[in-house]
């Protein structure tokens, strides 16, 4: 026997409605591309979004079409996502760090319709435009008065959505329509699309609110450092809008001076990013002597957040890192540390050791470790195997690719991990990172974790390379901070105090700066590729 009870569809617009009727003046900061801070709240993105909805259907984009854009964190970049998934399209967010090449093949393989760019990256755009064939039309988010002269080929953001009006009956769709397109960075092969549905965001953003997760309420003031063109911001501009926390968007201005001035005018209380924007952000505060007063909580993933960096957020800034764990395919929280009472009491230095780990699942996702044979391990924090997930914001396909992703209904993340009694899961490493010696697993993470707790060390990475006796064994390249110096026996010698003998690395190499993907990640291939043969004598 079925319930009686309603099935409302779970629609992003749903979440645009709520904020518009419950947090209308909850604030939408922005530092615009145009250099100047704006404002705008619920009650503006809403009638925008609305006109961006009109504006599109007057173009004669239909719902399921793909709308892309090439933009930073900012209030227009959040109209379009309201307004474009709201209309049932599909709004494609684009990674503007990917090659111009992957850029126009991504574009491409998602057919996309219309792109929407910010002006910093219309070069961009006009390199390869004549690759963007399935491109019709080209927005310029910006006002007539930043327009470049003698552009009849491009629109202007404004003078498109000016003459429209600013309601809308949002149309009731399945709530299992796609809503947005995110392509995975692609460090081997094609990038692959991830197609997330309403349904899908309006769960995950209802999961990512509660206090095991990122505790937001009304009285936060959240800034989103990682972008929207990466998953969503990690989701954020759904949350707000079911939270009514007061969002700040950095625009461009992701380095450490420009976020320490929007965090401190906007008096911040969460912010979310990966580890290099972080450090940058630690690096800028410690050269001008300032602390993080209003900040409580800093989301950390992405990439491993090392202990060095839980201790400086809070000896010098009493901030909390909250490690989370994800990836474009689980939209993408998949599992947070968030800071418990049983957390707090412990003494710091056993505290920071379990913030050291990515945290738990969230209600809604479920995670589990398996060997080779799929055979599932126990949750006892030291058995470690591949890492699967499963959950209603996980992905079950890709875009347009018909090969099978699944294995009995589980996602398979590519990361090992270990799970403890309490489900805190800890990830060992990439499957394709870590470096396998004499039949001895040893994590390319916990190398580098060490290794940036130098004092002179500004960025570590470490690689498996072939060796004659041992299959392969580990290189440790580093990157200093300015003005600092240290040999190799001093790193040897530091590394050595924290990890198990046969860890040591084979040799250390100084190098200025190391590769990253599009998403900010060490970009491990063609540093295995350089160094392939630097231990085989
Ligand atoms: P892409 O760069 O392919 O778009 P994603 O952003 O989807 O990648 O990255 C997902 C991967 O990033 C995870 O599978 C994992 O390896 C890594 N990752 C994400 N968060 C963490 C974390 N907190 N610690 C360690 N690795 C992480």
């Amino acid at each position: 026997m079925l319930g009686l009870m309603m099935d409302r569809p779970l629609l992003i617009s749903s979440l645009l409605t709520f904020a518009t009727h419950s947090h209308p003046r909850a604030e939408i900061v922005t530092r615009r591309v145009e250099g100047d801070i704006h404002r705008t709240n619920w009650l503006g993105i809403s009638q925008r979004s609305a006109q961006v909805a009109h504006a599109l259907a007057r173009l004669g984009i239909k719902p399921g079409d793909r709308v892309a854009t090439l933009a930073w964190n900012t209030y227009r970049h959040m109209e379009l996502y309201f307004g474009v998934s709201g209309s049932g399209m599909v709004l494609h967010t684009i990674n503007p760090r990917l090659f111009p090449e992957q850029l126009a093949w991504i574009a491409s393989h998602a057919e996309d319709r219309i792109l929407f760019v910010d002006l910093t990256f219309l070069p961009l755009v006009d390199a390869i435009r004549s690759q963007l064939k399935s491109i019709e039309k080209i927005v310029l988010m910006c006002d007539a008065a930043a327009m470049p002269a003698g552009r009849s080929d491009l629109i202007c953001y404004e003078e498109l959505i000016a003459p429209e009006a600013t309601h809308i009956t949002w149309p009731d769709f399945d709530e299992r329509t796609a809503s947005s397109l995110c392509y995975t960075s692609g460090t081997t092969g094609n990038p692959k699309g991830v197609l997330y549905s309403h349904r899908s965001t309006v769960l995950h953003a209802l999961a990512s609110l509660h206090k095991g997760a990122l505790n937001v309420d009304r009285d936060s003031v959240i800034l989103p450092v990682v972008p929207m063109f990466h998953v969503n911001a990690w989701g954020i501009p759904y949350s707000v809008a079911m939270s009514g926390a007061k969002l700040v968007l950095p625009g461009p201005g992701m380095d450490g001076k420009n976020l320490y001035e929007l965090i401190d005018n906007e008096q911040a209380t969460l912010l979310l990013g990966v580890p290099t924007v972080w450090l940058g952000l630690l690096t800028y505060l410690d050269s001008i002597g300032k602390r993080l007063d209003s900040v409580k909580h800093a989301v950390v993933g992405g990439s491993a957040a090392p202990l060095s960096m839980i201790k400086a957020f809070d000896e010098k800034h009493d901030v909390f890192l909250i490690h989370a764990w994800g990836m474009t395919e689980t939209s993408p929280l998949g599992s947070v540390n968030a800071p418990t009472a049983e957390l707090m009491a412990l003494p710091k230095e056993e505290r920071y050791k379990k913030q050291l780990k990515q945290g738990r699942p969230m209600y809604g996702v479920e995670l589990k470790i398996v060997d080779d044979d799929d055979n599932e391990l126990p949750r006892d924090g030291k058995a470690f195997g591949r890492l699967m997930i499963r959950g209603p914001w996980v992905t079950k396909g890709y875009f347009h690719h018909d090969a099978e992703v699944l294995t009995d209904g589980w996602f398979d993340t590519g990361d090992v991990a270990t799970l403890d009694p309490d489900n805190y899961m800890q990830i060992v490493d990439r499957r394709k990172d870590v470096i396998k010696s004499g039949g001895e697993w040893i994590s390319s993470i916990d190398l580098e974790n060490v290794a940036v707790g130098h004092p002179a060390v500004k960025e570590a990475c470490v690689i498996g390379v072939a060796h004659p006796k041992w299959d392969e064994r580990p290189l440790l390249l580093i990157v200093l901070k300015d003005n600092h110096t240290a040999t190799k026996a001093e790193i040897l010698g530091f590394v050595g105090q924290h990890i198990a003998k046969f860890w040591t690395p084979d040799d250390v190499i100084f190098v200025p700066d190391l590769p990253h993907t599009a998403t900010g990640k060490l970009h491990k291939v063609p540093l295995r590729e350089q160094y392939a043969q630097h231990l085989m004598g």
